[in-house]
């Protein structure tokens, strides 16, 4: 258990305080040949976090890519509080009653389940009826998503682009990271970590705001760059692993970007505001896409 104090129960988190800075290095294996040019962390910072890090014995491998990540929550621990999250946000959400698209969300979210590395995971796969266009992957393997995202996923591939995508932030333990550099940063605590209902609201918010849920607290704290390139590259091989052409990824991404061209902007909480679309992006994914193809087995 990881308790870290200093945080009054009351005390909000302002996302637009909170620093954007990412502790990073350069992802092996299946990123190996790209930049990760992200958000600039200061030198004094880095120092701190490698020993800060160093001390509380912090350091955690990103599985699939080798990276070495800061990280104060454990794989135990995210589980638990990703399950008390998905009570609580289907307590909330209004789950969709089309019987087919949410037996489509099941279908595809099971094959790319059955090729994803995240041990001990419970799957569950919700299709909510929200219109934004949104989806998350829980630590330990709770999906949901969105039905204002499935005109733009339009197909199954283009739904398995972006549950490859979430689910490949929950395996490299994206949310526990963003976590875990705010808690430090901002000396955020009596935040037991194994508990939801013990946490101090400023924590709850800033659980929920890294894991995807910006929904329900009204604030989300985008993935790093570095994150999202390491996401896009781990859900590419999921997806051609589970039977969907990977090449499909970069046709959802531009419909993606064609969609944030003439409706985004509305909100500030959902995938459209937290995934920057860009040449960027579509340069990498189609870097990685040789590796990909030859885990492709179509179904
Ligand atoms: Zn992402």
């Amino acid at each position: 258990m990881v308790v870290i104090t200093g945080l009054g129960e009351n005390d909000a988190i302002d996302p637009a305080a909170l620093p954007s800075a990412k502790a990073r290095r350069k992802p092996r294996f299946l990123l190996e040949s790209h930049s990760m040019s992200g958000r600039g962390i200061g030198i004094s910072k880095l120092a701190a976090v490698a020993l800060v890090a160093g001390g509380l014995g912090a350091c955690a491998v990103v599985p699939e890519t080798g990276r070495t990540q800061f990280n104060l929550i454990s794989p135990s621990q995210e589980r638990s509080l990703g399950q008390q999250a998905f009570v609580d946000v289907r307590r909330k959400l209004a789950a969709s009653t089309d019987r087919n698209a949410t037996e489509m969300v099941r279908r595809v979210g099971q094959r790319i389940a059955d090729v994803a590395n995240l041990p001990q995971a419970k799957w569950d796969f919700v299709l909510f009826q929200n219109a934004e266009p949104n989806a998350f992957c829980l630590p330990g393997g709770k999906v949901g998503v969105y039905s204002g995202i499935l005109p733009i996923t339009k197909d199954e591939a283009g739904l398995a682009t972006v549950i490859a995508h979430e689910v490949a932030h929950a395996v490299a333990h994206h949310g526990a990271e963003q976590m875990s550099e705010q808690m430090l940063w901002q000396g955020l605590g009596t935040a037991v970590f194994s508990s939801l209902s013990q946490m101090s609201e400023g924590a709850r918010q800033l659980l929920y705001s890294a894991y995807g849920l910006g929904t329900l607290v009204g604030r989300t704290l985008p993935h790093s760059r570095m994150q999202e390139m390491e996401a896009d590259g781990i859900g590419l091989i999921y997806m051609a692993r589970a039977g969907y052409d990977p090449e499909e990824a970069v046709l959802f991404w531009r419909r993606f970007a064609e969609y944030k061209k003439t409706k985004g902007g509305a909100s500030k909480v959902d995938f459209l505001s937290t995934h920057p679309l860009d040449e960027q992006r579509i340069a990498n994914l189609q870097k990685l896409m040789p590796k990909a193809r030859l885990q492709y087995r179509p179904r």
